[in-house]
């Protein structure tokens, strides 16, 4: 049976395996291909084209060229386009779902709802278009104006995780659509499909030819290389881990281009005892094991205060032991399986460190029964700071519960981490939600609320998760260069 008809696609021309440049679909230069494995049951779905520099250094010729005239669209022209890329988006969410499930894993429900959220950003942006403003700034010289203007930062390239296959890609392409720029995106090795479908969208849209490419390659390096050096590439917008966003910067500063880095986190989840527990319980059970706690906004530490401890952690293992771990197409699943073996084993590791440690199990704490790399929904109590699992991401379907006493022991271990994307915390007393949260050293921060992304509001982090914010206002602003316009000579001498 072939992989459309085996993924259950309505619309089969959705699962495209060449690279996308130019508005062409192309085969690597070499003839090469590489593997696509859905993590439920190793089977492989598709043979994508392997690309490398080359490639990569014609797609960005594509951008290059395909930029004046996409940049010299109206913002409405823009946003029209964009609100059909949306529209098209919205309309083959089961089809796209089911993508990001076979190459990803997580339940078809979370990866309907992963389509809704990018195919949010795309409407968003669609209507942002429209409101790049400038400003014009009271003079000092009454012979001269003085304007500020917004204009593209030229092409950017969007190198994205494997966690949000799709929506991380809808989140860079449409800002940066939108203000003008085109756009050279390169997924994840493990997830090129949902990135390949995007494109397949953005041709039927009616996105004009190279304003939106898509480079597959199963090696990153030599992509990543050509995409930071290449002197036409303005501004790289990252999504993935701390250690490849370093590097990436890195690269980019020998071409002083833009970054913006959406990195790793450690978020931390803090109960006080004045919680409405219920709610805490149900929200961090949301907070840790959505995606199967990989995606890096998960609480990936759970602070409770000593007043409530035991009632939290008895009703949180509760509620744990409730999910069903399973393949993300059957219909009762919450939690699918990791990544991939690697991810596996840092996630065993981790647990087992914890609890030599001193750490007690509660839930799980070893693969699960269906193999693969299933691993059981895990509950760790006794957590303290100097563990492993307290200080690295953990991304995994692993919740580590750690005591405190005061708000200022809170606060401080919730800081005490080089991570600043999001946290979480639970209280109902009013002073002490400003205090925490003007406290806490985090980009996001969500009080009585396990969940707050959301297309309207700025994403992003502070220390080493990143750089640059995606949604809301800011994201727009991401993709425009300032340009201060002083206009002399205008008290009329030599008229
Ligand atoms: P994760 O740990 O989530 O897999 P990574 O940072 O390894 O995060 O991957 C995120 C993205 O970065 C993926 O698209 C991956 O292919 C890409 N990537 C990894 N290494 C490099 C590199 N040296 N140059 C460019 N991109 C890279």
């Amino acid at each position: 049976m072939s992989a459309p008809r085996r993924l259950g696609l309505a619309d089969p021309a959705l699962l495209r395996t060449d690279g996308y440049i130019d508005g062409s679909w192309t085969a690597s230069e070499s003839g090469r291909r590489f593997d696509v494995v859905n993590p439920a049951t190793g089977e492989m779905i598709a043979a994508v084209a392997d690309m490398g520099g080359a490639e990569t250094g014609r797609a960005v010729a594509a951008a290059a060229a395909a930029l004046p005239a996409w940049r010299a669209l109206t913002a409405k022209q823009r946003s029209v386009l964009l609100r059909r890329w949306y529209e098209l988006m919205v309309q083959n969410a089961a089809d796209l779902g089911a993508i990001v499930t076979a190459e990803m894993g997580k339940p078809l429900v979370e990866g309907r709802g992963e389509i809704l959220a990018g195919a949010a950003y795309v409407e968003w942006f669609a209507e942002e278009a429209k409101r790049a403003y400038g400003e014009t700034i009271p003079t000092h010289d009454p012979a001269m104006r003085l304007v500020v203007i917004k204009q593209p930062v030229g092409v950017v390239a969007a190198i994205t995780p494997w966690n949000f296959p799709f929506a991380t890609i809808a989140r860079k392409a449409a800002p940066a659509l939108a203000a003008g720029c085109t756009v050279v995106a390169k997924p994840a090795e493990d997830t090129p499909l949902s990135a390949l479908a995007l494109a397949e969208l953005a041709g039927r849209a009616g996105l004009p030819d190279g304003v939106f490419n898509v480079v597959a390659a199963s090696d990153p390096a030599p992509v990543g290389a050509e995409l930071t050096a290449h002197p036409a590439v303005k501004k790289i917008s990252f999504t993935g881990s701390t250690e490849v966003g370093k590097l990436l910067m890195g690269q980019a500063a020998g071409t002083v281009k833009k970054v913006a880095l959406e990195l790793g986190g450690n978020a931390p989840l803090i109960v006080f005892d004045d919680a409405d527990v219920d709610a805490a319980v149900a929200q961090a059970i949301v907070s840790k094991f959505r995606n199967g706690g990989q995606t890096c906004v998960c609480a990936n530490r759970i602070l409770v205060q000593a007043g409530v401890y035991d009632e939290f952690v008895d009703r949180f293992c509760a509620a744990a032991a409730a999910l069903n771990v399973g393949p993300g197409t059957d219909p009762g699943t919450d939690i699918g399986p990791l990544i991939n073996s690697e991810a596996l084993d840092k996630v065993q590791r981790l647990v087992d460190a914890a609890v030599a440690g001193g750490a007690t199990a509660r839930l799980g704490a070893a693969v699960h029964a269906l193999g693969g790399t299933f691993y059981e929904t895990t509950v760790l109590t006794g957590v303290t700071g100097d563990m492993d699992i307290a200080a690295e991401e953990v991304f995994g379907p692993v919740a580590s519960i750690l005591r405190f006493d005061t708000d200022d022991e809170a606060v401080a271990a919730a800081n005490d981490t080089p991570y600043g994307l999001a946290a979480y915390f639970f209280t109902k007393d009013l002073a002490r939600a400003w205090q925490v949260g003007e406290a806490l050293e985090y980009g996001m921060v969500a009080v009585n609320s396990g969940l707050l992304m959301t297309e309207l509001a700025p994403f992003g982090g502070v220390k080493e998760s990143g750089i640059g914010r995606e949604g809301g206002r800011e994201g727009l602003e991401e993709f425009l260069e300032t340009k201060y316009l002083a206009m002399g000579g205008l008290d009329g001498a030599g008229r």
